[in-house]
């Protein structure tokens, strides 16, 4: 049979088709009035996207340039800092903070986990200038509880700045980032927003920008200062990435038609549409007898699974490959070999998810020696969650508006 390739990755994420046009017509030179009308109407999109009413920045880097950018732009050296590490993405925070200076008091949990709120109440210090956390670890498929954390920070009177890698967290989690008094979020344009790799974007609060004054970090491309002034006037400090910004544009165009043209609404579609493709995806992996990496506290932008015993994740890798062209992410580091993951971050929709629940069962059956397999099982299970989650379980009711592809 032929096969068409697919992505199932937690970024790079499948592109929408609006978006490539977009990216392919974008012949405009970036300091025109042309390019700026483009620049403002594309970050006030994003503001909404995020939810804030602080300015959002966009940064030509992948989504790790915007995460230097905040640690670089918010603590000096020898700030101490707290790091929530749960996975590869928190690791990474470690060796930011560390790379500038920063003295890093860390909690960190097994591969797999969140974080209890009582070893964060006990690990900050009045001192702490600064907590670094994932919203949703990408290595693991594991969701935090960015909420309570920024709760608790505000009920132990600290006021270290909380700065919060959503790269996969937006579009897949439902964020109140100025309510619940997020200081920094961080998005990554390869990830929910349908695009390819390339840009970062980020918003900051009032305190953050206090503490970007004080800061005594050398910053040059990335000070976000300047970008912040420039970006008041239309204008990116340096070339901006022009086709991605316009690719940007058309994709936050897609996600406010979710809405009904409103992009705050749309951003919500997206949100549960993730929360749906999950939900099967773990409906449909427990019926067919794998168990979930990440059971207690699992995220919408990728489902992390674990290997039968015996079995290199990487084989269940290789033959959705080799076989349905559906390209599914190992485990990263020491998970490698263990799990597999399946994204649903982005443009993700029901044939899709039906279809990678499928190809596994194919898999399975072939490869993977599961006791009480049988065709079909796992595509129950999702059909089941589906019909409760969308309201079709009954005939008679009303159909919701769903994500429609351009
Ligand atoms: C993708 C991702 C990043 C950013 O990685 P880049 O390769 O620099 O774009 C950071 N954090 C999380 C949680 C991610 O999923």
């Amino acid at each position: 049979m032929i096969r068409k390739t697919r992505l199932f990755t937690p970024g790079p994420t499948p592109l929408l088709p609006a978006a490539q046009f977009a990216m392919a017509a974008a012949d405009i030179h970036h300091r025109t009035p042309e390019f700026r009308a483009l620049y403002e109407r594309v970050l006030s999109q994003l503001k909404i996207f995020v939810g804030t009413k602080n300015d959002v920045l966009l940064l030509a880097s992948s989504g790790t340039g915007a995460m230097e950018a905040s640690v670089s732009n918010l603590t000096s050296p020898g700030d101490r800092v707290l790091v929530l590490s749960a996975g590869k993405f928190g690791e990474r925070w470690e060796s930011l903070a560390k790379a500038f200076g920063c003295q890093v008091d860390l909690v960190s949990v097994p591969y797999g986990e969140t974080f209890s709120l009582d070893a964060i109440k006990q690990a900050v210090r009045p001192e702490t200038r600064a907590v670094f956390v994932q919203a949703t670890e990408s290595s693991t498929g594991v969701r935090h509880d960015i909420q309570a954390i920024a709760a608790l920070l505000k009920s132990t009177g600290s006021d270290a700045l909380l700065i919060v890698d959503a790269i996969t967290g937006l579009g897949t989690t439902h964020l109140d980032v100025d309510g619940w008094g997020v200081d920094v979020i961080i998005g990554g344009s390869q990830k929910a927003v349908m695009i390819p790799p390339g840009l970062a974007y980020l918003s900051l609060s009032d305190r953050a920008w206090k503490a970007a004054e004080t800061s005594k970090n050398p910053r040059y491309y990335f000070d976000l200062r300047k970008e912040r002034k420039n970006a008041q006037k239309g204008e990116s400090s340096y070339t901006p990435a022009v086709a991605l910004i316009a690719a940007l544009g058309a994709a936050l165009d897609y996600i406010a038609a979710q809405g009904g043209g409103d992009l705050a609404a749309g951003r919500d579609a997206l949100i549960d549409n993730a929360e749906t493709c999950a939900a099967m995806t773990r409906a449909a992996v427990k019926a067919l007898g794998l168990p979930l990496f990440a059971p207690t506290a699992p995220s919408a932008a990728a489902t992390a699974i674990l290997s039968p015993a015996g079995v290199d994740s990487g084989v269940i890798v290789k033959e959705l490959k080799r076989r349905f062209a559906a390209i599914v992410t190992n485990g990263q580091g020491e998970m490698k070999g263990k799990i597999f993951r399946i994204a649903h971050i982005g443009l993700f929709d029901y044939m899709d998810t039906i279809a990678i629940i499928a190809a596994l069962e194919q898999v399975a059956a072939a490869s993977l020696n599961l006791p009480d397999f049988a065709f079909g099982k796992s595509l129950a299970a999702a059909q089941q969650v589906y019909a409760e989650r969308t309201g079709q379980a009954t005939a008679a009711k009303t159909s919701e508006p769903e994500m429609v592809h351009a």
